[in-house]
C-alpha cells in the first residue's frame, strides 16, 4: 500500500525482504532479497535510493545505521529501537511523563513473581521483543500460573502488564514531517479477536474530552520521540475514563487503513510525503468509515467468495498478495462507508461474513 502510493506521486520504489514475490516486491520495480542483517546487502540497496523507510519496526538498528550512510533514513533507526522493545518502549513513555499500562520488567522467575505480587492478578506477561497479535502473551489469572507463564515465554525478557479492564480500544495514526509539521487523523475505535485487529471505525463516537486527550497525548509521543513519519498509538480507555498506551507502531498501522478509503490523504500516501520531505497534506474524514480484517481463516474451505463481498454497496476490498493463507494471518481487508460509523462497521461486518457464504 506504502508503494502503491509513492507510485501515484510518480516515485520508483525499491524494496529489500528476505523474501521474494513479497506483496510489496509485486508492486515494486526493483525487489532484493537479502536478510536484514546482510549489511552489505543492506548498504547496496541504500546506495541504490534516496530514502528509505520501514514496513515494520522490528528490522535492527545496525540496518537502519548502515542505511543511513548513505540515504535519508525516516524513521530513524533510533526509532525503530525504542519501539521494536516493548520495555524500552515502556519506559520511554513513563520517562516522558505519559500514561502507560502498570507494568513492570522480568528478567527472571523471581522478578515474575514480585511483578505478579506488585501489579496484581489478571496480568499480562508479554515477551519484551518480537511481540505483536497476541504472540508471546501468556495471561495469568493468579500467581500460581506464573510458572507456567515463565515457561511460555521460554524464559526470555519480558514485560508483565496489568490486565486493563477496558471500556474500549481506541487509536490515532498521526504524521510528523522533518521540518515539525504534524498532523492528525480523526480517532479510530477499534476491537479486537484473539488480540488481532478484527474491527476499525471512525468516527469513534466517544467523548470529545477523550479524543482531544488521545490526539494530545499522540502529539507528545510524535514529538518527543522526534519521529519523522507515519506513527501510531494504541490505547485503552478505562471504565474509570483514564486513557492508557497499549502500544506504538511507527508506521501506517492496520487502523488506519479506513482512510484510504475515507480521506483524501490517505496513511500510506502521508508516509511517502513525509519520508521524501513533501508538505503534509489533509487528514480530514471524509465520511464515517469502517475496516474488517481479512484472515488466512476465511480461506479453510477454499477461495472465498469475493464477488459477494463486493455486490455490498461502498465496500471496497484490498488484498495484499500473500501468496499463503495462514489461520490468524493478515491477508486483506474490507473498507465500507455509510452515514455511520456503526453502519459501516456492519456493512463491512456483513460483507466479511458473505464471503464464506454466510448471511
Ligand atoms: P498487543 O499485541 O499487546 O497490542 O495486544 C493485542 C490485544 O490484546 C490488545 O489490543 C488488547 O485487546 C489485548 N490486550 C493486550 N494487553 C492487554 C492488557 N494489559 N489488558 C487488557 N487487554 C490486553
Amino acid at each position: 500500500m506504502f508503494a502503491i502510493a509513492a507510485r501515484r506521486l510518480g516515485y520508483r520504489v525499491h524494496v529489500l525482504a528476505p523474501d521474494d514475490d513479497t506483496p510489496t516486491g509485486q508492486v515494486a520495480d526493483v525487489e532484493i532479497r537479502a536478510a536484514y542483517d546482510d549489511l552489505d546487502a543492506v548498504a547496496r540497496f541504500a546506495r541504490g535510493v534516496a530514502a528509505v523507510t520501514f514496513e515494520f519496526e522490528n528490522v535492527p538498528a545496525a540496518t537502519a545505521e548502515a542505511a543511513t550512510r548513505h540515504a535519508l533514513v525516516r524513521p530513524a533507526g533510533a526509532v525503530l529501537h525504542t519501539t521494536q522493545n516493548r520495555l524500552r518502549e515502556k519506559s520511554f513513555l513513563q520517562a516522558a511523563g505519559l500514561p502507560v499500562t502498570p507494568f513492570a520488567a522480568v528478567r527472571s522467575r523471581a522478578d515474575l513473581d514480585r511483578a505478579a505480587a506488585e501489579l496484581g492478578c489478571p496480568a499480562v506477561l508479554k515477551t519484551a521483543a518480537w511481540g505483536y497479535n497476541g504472540r508471546g502473551q501468556f495471561r495469568l489469572e493468579s500467581s500460581a500460573d506464573a510458572a507456567a507463564a515463565w515457561n511460555a515465554v521460554a524464559g526470555t525478557e519480558s514485560v508483565l502488564e496489568a490486565f486493563v479492564d477496558f471500556e474500549c480500544e481506541l487509536s490515532v495514526v498521526a504524521v510528523r514531517g522533518a521540518n515539525g509539521d504534524y498532523r492528525d487523523y480523526d480517532p479510530v475505535r477499534n476491537s479486537h479477536r484473539n488480540h488481532i485487529l478484527d474491527i476499525s471505525m471512525a468516527p469513534t463516537g466517544l467523548a470529545p474530552r477523550v479524543e482531544q486527550e488521545a490526539r494530545a497525548i499522540a502529539r507528545a509521543v510524535l514529538e518527543q520521540l522526534d519521529v519523522v513519519g507515519v506513527l501510531c498509538v494504541e490505547f485503552f480507555l478505562t471504565r474509570g475514563g483514564e486513557l492508557l498506551i497499549n502500544e506504538l507502531a511507527p508506521r501506517p498501522h492496520n487502523s488506519g487503513h479506513l482512510t484510504i478509503d475515507a480521506c483524501s490523504c490517505c496513511q500510506f500516501q502521508h508516509q511517502v510525503r513525509a519520508v521524501c520531505g513533501l508538505p503534509l497534506g489533509d487528514p480530514s474524514l471524509l465520511r464515517p468509515a469502517a475496516m474488517a480484517n481479512l484472515l488466512g481463516d476465511l480461506w479453510a474451505e477454499g477461495e472465498p467468495d469475493w464477488a459477494a463481498a463486493l455486490s455490498y454497496p461502498q465496500v471496497n476490498l484490498h488484498l495484499y498478495g500473500k501468496l499463503a493463507a495462514r489461520a490468524g494471518r493478515k491477508m486483506g481487508h474490507l473498507t465500507s462507508l455509510a452515514e455511520s460509523e456503526a453502519a459501516a462497521a456492519e456493512r463491512a461486518a456483513s460483507a466479511r461474513s458473505a464471503l464464506c457464504g454466510r448471511p
